[in-house]
Order: structure tokens, then C-alpha cells, then sequence
């Protein structure tokens, strides 16, 4: 009976510092995306909103795609 009250307390030790390591391990990652907010335009063609990283930028103003630069710009 004793030794049932060590394996408890051994392994509520190491759930404790699985749980902690994992805690801190996640909070130390940095994130995906960038913080700062994307400057969103829209599409000429079909007034999609993306952000202007990803536009094409054509004669008459950004297209979300290649496809619908074309259709606006024959
Ligand atoms: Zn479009």
C-alpha cells in the first residue's frame, strides 16, 4: 500500500512537469504569422478582398489572379 502512494506521487510529478515543459515550449514558438495587420485591397474584377502581398498589380489596378487581369485588361 505504501508503494501504490509512491507511484502516485511519481507520476503526479511527471504529469506535472510534462504539462509545465509543454506549456512553456508552445509559449516560446513564435508565431505563424506576422503580427501586424496586412494591408487588405481589392480585386478590379470581382472585388475580392486580399491582402496586397498577394495582388497582381495590372494597368488598370490589382487583380486577386492572373485569370481576371486578363478578362479586365484584353
Ligand atoms: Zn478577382
Amino acid at each position: 500500500m505504501k508503494y501504490l502512494l509512491v507511484i502516485v506521487v511519481v507520476l503526479m510529478g511527471v504529469w506535472l512537469w510534462r504539462s509545465r515543459r509543454d506549456a512553456t515550449s508552445s509559449g516560446s514558438r513564435p508565431p505563424a504569422r506576422p503580427a501586424q495587420p496586412q494591408q487588405m485591397v481589392q480585386c478590379h474584377h470581382c472585388s475580392v478582398h486580399l491582402p496586397l502581398a498577394e495582388a497582381r498589380h495590372g494597368r488598370l489596378g490589382l487583380y486577386c489572379s492572373e485569370d481576371h487581369q486578363r478578362r479586365s485588361e484584353p
